[in-house]
């Protein structure tokens, strides 16, 4: 590695891997780092080394990504895995590990490609041992081609959901059943959007999906999950309904992986359709801090296909910024593409928003997984005037652990918005920091102290 590049890419999946390859292409020096042993991101995890050789259990569209990842390599990018990025500044200086050993690479242009993150599925039960999220399924799935053997339950809603069931059963897995907490009311809203959905590629992909997982296994209706037990998972209630159950898989939706742009000082707002924070950005995905542009499902939930479009936008506004001359791609073929893909968009959301309930918890319920604060507590301090997240922090310590939020954020948002009247855009989010990833004092103690040090560690 360099101790420069033009270009410095976060994230090896669709939209990383796109931006990497754009850019190399037109000639910038261009390094991408993936804290995975592999590229592929999210969609396409495990893509250069998948144990599973049954092409048809991850289906085709996974496999759509073996031509991403060829294109990467073969760009004359630089592509590091096992590197975790741990800090960005307004300089453009960004804070990597890799292998254990420290370093501040400095860029000229930054793309954030961090994806997204599944929305937290905070319910009775959900930190006892047999109760996991759908994407840590898959993730176990296309990473090591492994399924669990127990009576398993797959609970929630959204299309990852659908998807992970379809694999999982191609794949032989033992599924007791599907509780989609899908509200009804939710297809009156949606229907407004379903002109453009039925003209996207989602309609046929996701009826295909439903149906394939209705003919396999049991798919009920779910307004209420519960997970029982003392030492690790007994039963799943569902609208007190008790099913003996091993493995409890929770998912309803994804969302922006914003801790990195945030530590980076990047303006975020609140998304009242897809109920997250999404990046404040311009019609190349550029952000509020000059020379860092936020691509993929960073910037808001859109799929694998939009996230390498956006990639390449971005890409090719880093491009004509810094080699003007430099032969890129029009990028309105790449728009054009991004339009199609996001058409079915709002129905999505719309059908798939989780109900309040099921993102705003109640009494002893854990919201904080790391500081195992409870619903009830962060209730109960926002009633005592607790304003926002940072001052509950202060207060109760919850998004201060190991995954710096990333599991409780919006949960605490919403909370404190409920019991103060006010919306999530003004309560706010966790003030973020680096290190946004952990690493040890040894790793920051790696870092060399001066420019001579770093020549000499160089050298
Ligand atoms: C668990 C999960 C499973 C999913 N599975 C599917 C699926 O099967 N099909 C589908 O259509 N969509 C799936 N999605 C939706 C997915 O978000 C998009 O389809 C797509 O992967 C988004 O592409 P992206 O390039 O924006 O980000 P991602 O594919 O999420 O890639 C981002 C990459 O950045 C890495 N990264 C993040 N932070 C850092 C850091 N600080 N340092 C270094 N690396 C970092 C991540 O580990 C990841 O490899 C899934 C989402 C999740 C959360």
């Amino acid at each position: 590695m360099n101790e420069s590049y033009d270009l410095v890419v976060i994230g090896g999946g669709p939209a990383g891997l796109a931006a990497a390859s754009t850019a190399a292409r037109a000639g910038l020096a261009t390094v991408l780092f993936d804290e995975n042993p592999g590229i592929g991101g999210q969609i396409y995890r495990g893509i250069t080394a998948n144990p599973v050789r049954n092409r048809a259990i991850l289906g085709e569209e996974y496999w759509a990504g073996t031509a991403l990842a060829a294109e990467a390599k073969a760009s004359g990018a630089t592509i590091v895995n096992g590197a975790t990025v741990w800090s960005l500044d307004a300089s453009l200086a960004v804070g990597v590990s890799v292998a254990g050993r420290a370093r501040t690479i400095q860029a000229r242009r930054v793309i954030v490609a961090t994806g997204a993150l599944e929305r937290p599925f905070a319910i009775p039960g959900w930190t006892l041992p047999g109760v996991m999220t759908a994407g840590a399924a898959q993730t176990v799935l296309k990473a090591q081609g492994l399924l669990p053997n127990g009576r398993t339950v797959l609970a929630g809603s959204g299309p990852l959901l659908w998807l992970l069931a379809a694999q999982m059963l191609r794949a032989g897995a033992r599924l007791e059943a599907v509780f989609d907490t899908t509200p009804p009311l939710n297809w009156s809203r949606a229907a407004l959007y379903l002109p453009d959905f039925l003209l996207s590629p989602y309609f046929k992909k996701g009826l295909a999906l439903m149906r394939e997982v209705k003919r396999r296994t049991k798919v009920r209706a779910a307004r209420h999950i519960e997970a029982v037990g003392t030492d690790k998972l007994r039963e799943v209630v569902v609208d007190g309904r008790r099913i003996p159950s091993d493995l409890l898989l929770l998912h309803q939706g994804v969302v922006p992986n914003v801790n990195l742009a945030i530590a980076a000082g990047i303006d975020h707002r609140w998304d009242a359709r897809q109920l997250c924070f999404v990046p404040v950005l311009d019609a190349d995905f550029g952000s509020s801090v000059p020379g860092i542009a936020v691509a993929g499902d960073g910037a808001g939930i859109a799929g694998g296909t939009a996230a390498a479009e956006r990639g390449r936008i971005a890409a090719i506004a880093a491009v004509r910024a810094l080699a003007p001359d430099a032969a890129v791609p029009d990028p309105q073929s790449a728009r054009q593409r991004l339009q199609r893909e996001e058409l079915g968009r709002a129905f999505l959301d719309e059908l798939y928003r989780p109900p309040k309930a099921l993102r705003r918890p109640e009494g002893g319920t854990i919201v904080c997984r790391c500081e195992e604060v409870t619903a009830a507590e962060v209730r109960k301090t926002a009633q005592m005037g607790c304003e926002g997240p940072n001052q509950m922090k202060a207060f109760l310590r919850c998004g201060m652990g190991p995954c710096q939020g990333r599991l409780c954020g919006l949960t605490v948002t919403e909370l404190i918005a409920e019991e103060r009247g006010r919306t999530p855009d003004e309560v706010g989010y966790y003030r973020l920091r680096p290190p946004v990833k952990p690493i040890t004092l040894g790793e920051l103690a790696s870092l060399p102290a001066s420019e001579a040090e770093r020549r000499a560690v160089e050298r």
